[in-house]
């Protein structure tokens, strides 16, 4: 039963009349703050008195209340904000709304005000934490004229809704940022497998676009025969399961991408609405894994070699010389005779070039000029490299320190990369060899070549074991020379770049 204040005849501050609620039957909005009042028997100009208030009430509570639906006025049927009309109908008539607005009596306005002003910074703060939660009641306390207090509740409420708002808002975004800024791979799918959302680490590891990968299925992105691994675990996690496996994707450039994967169900109200696929890139772990293993299998042919070595030695020393033997007393097979020969010698080379890697190296070192052992080696392999038409270009800086080695050892490793570097150079060409320093403790030895060159997928596997690309090849020449190179404390690299040419260097410690 609230009493409206109105002033007559539009005169401020004049004397204020009140109007029962009950009696009005229509407010009309005249222009900006001017209002007629309809009652039944009589018409108000209302130009409020407390134009503060008015313009408040117009501008902010109204509005808000008014949104909130949750009013307190009776007997509205209708309420325009823009015209600024309010209809009511009088109380029991058939078919009337019970909605209302909220006024509120002067001397609560401060009160309001406060209130509204709480409700206004709420909305506007980034951060509903700074608010208290208990921030009207000392004004609700304070309040005893129970008429109002509908009033104040609203204003609460509305309060309340919009702290819990932004506290979801925040979360929301909480949530959103562990999914935006995580460098793993998160994206989600519906129950028929179509990606839902993807993160960046997503598009950033697979190479495909937000375009490319939502509401499709990912199928061309996993290698062929993890695609059905793949829809197992799928199905698995769309009855509850969580699953952790591994999984090849594909790069959109073609590449593989080794993904530690944990497929998470994705239930709302109770019912299964998807999975979450959680990834990791293991590509480097598997990389690692890899060169383990191939370190192992290294080590294992070098166990075996030393076996196998001394178990073929003896009977090959033998069996050459029977071989020559019956070279002398038999005619009529020197051709078979001579093959038989080069073929036992190429099993005694073999076998040697296991010797190497499998026995500690006793290293019989000596100071020796790398310069001096280079000469000795190209007077030993000089005459091939002319008959392949390479030309052997050899650059040596003057008074060069020299290093502590197993001249036989070098030699052997000088020997290797000579080989390869003639043979990669069918039809000729230049081979040019440095020797110099690379810093005060290390020297440099450079074999440049003209040749073939090796693919840049293929240089990580020089040095592996059997690892030849050559009919004849064993495979054995690169692996044995890492390992002299290896044993005397020295490191070796490869450069190629294919139909240009091979860079081997090899880095030496000096004596000093
Ligand atoms: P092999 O010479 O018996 O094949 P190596 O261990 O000496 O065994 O070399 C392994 C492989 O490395 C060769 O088969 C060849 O493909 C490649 N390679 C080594 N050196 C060169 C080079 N200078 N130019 C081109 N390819 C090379
Ligand atoms: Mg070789």
């Amino acid at each position: 039963m609230q009493k409206i204040p109105v002033t007559r005849d539009g005169k401020k501050g004049s004397d204020i009349i009140l109007i029962h609620s009950d009696d009005v039957v229509k407010i009309e909005c005249l222009r900006n703050k001017e209002y007629v009042i309809h009652t039944i028997n009589d018409k108000y100009y209302w130009t409020p008195t407390l134009e503060a208030f008015e313009e408040w009430m117009y501008e902010d509570g109204f509005r808000l209340i008014d949104q909130m639906n949750v009013v307190n006025m009776n007997h509205v049927t209708e309420y325009d904000v823009k015209k600024g009309i309010v209809y009511l109908s009088p109380e029991g008539a058939a078919g009337s709304k019970t909605a209302s607005v909220a006024w509120i009596h002067k001397d609560h306005v401060a009160n309001v005000k406060n209130m509204l002003y709480e409700v206004k910074k709420l909305d506007r703060s980034s951060d509903p934490d700074d608010f208290q939660d208990d921030i009207f009641d000392t004004i609700l306390d304070q309040e005893e004229d129970s008429r109002f207090a509908r009033s104040y509740a609203m204003i609460q409420a509305i309060y309340e809704k919009k702290k819990a708002e932004k506290k979801l808002e925040q979360s929301e975004q909480r949530y959103k940022s562990l999914f935006q800024n995580n460098p793993d791979p998160i994206c989600s799918f519906d129950g028929y497998g179509y990606c839902t959302s993807a993160n960046p680490a997503t598009f950033r590891i697979t190479g495909y676009t937000e375009e490319e990968l939502l509401h499709k299925s990912i199928h061309h992105l996993i290698v062929p025969e993890h695609v059905e691994r793949w829809q197992e675990r799928f199905d698995d996690t769309l009855q509850g399961q969580t699953h952790h496996y591994e999984i090849t994707f594909v790069h959109k450039d073609g590449h593989p991408v080794e993904l530690s994967v944990l497929n998470v169900p994705i239930v709302v109200n109770g019912q299964m609405k998807g999975v979450y696929m959680i990834g990791k890139d293991i590509s480097e772990r598997k990389k690692a894994e890899e060169m383990l293993l191939r370190s192992e299998k290294l080590s294992i042919v070098g166990q075996m070699a030393a076996g196998v070595a001394h178990e073929i030695r003896n009977p090959l020393t033998s069996l050459k010389g029977f071989v020559q033997l019956m070279q002398t007393k038999i005619s009529g097979f020197e051709s078979y005779f001579d093959i038989m020969m080069d073929e036992l010698e190429r099993i005694n080379f073999i076998v040697s070039e296991f010797l190497v890697i499998a026995k500690p190296q006793s290293l019989r070192s000596q100071p020796k000029q790398a310069e001096a052992i280079l000469h000795n080696t190209i007077a030993l392999i000089g005459s091939q490299a002319m008959i392949h038409y390479v030309e052997l270009v050899v650059h040596a800086e003057e008074g060069l320190p020299a290093i502590l080695c197993d001249e036989n050892q070098i030699k052997q490793v000088f020997i290797n990369i000579l080989n390869n570097a003639i043979e990669s150079m069918p039809d000729g060409g230049q081979l040019r060899i440095e020797i110099g320093l690379w810093d005060e403790n290390q020297l440099l030895i450079r074999f440049i070549d003209q040749g073939c060159g090796i693919p840049e997928e293929r240089i990580p596997r020089l040095g592996e074991p059997f690892y030849t690309t050559k009919e004849k090849g064993t495979g054995l020449g690169l692996m044995v020379t890492f390992k002299i190179i290896e044993n005397h404390g020295g490191r070796m690299a490869i450069r190629s770049e294919v139909n240009k040419g091979t860079v081997v260097e090899i880095y030496m410690p000096v004596i000093r």
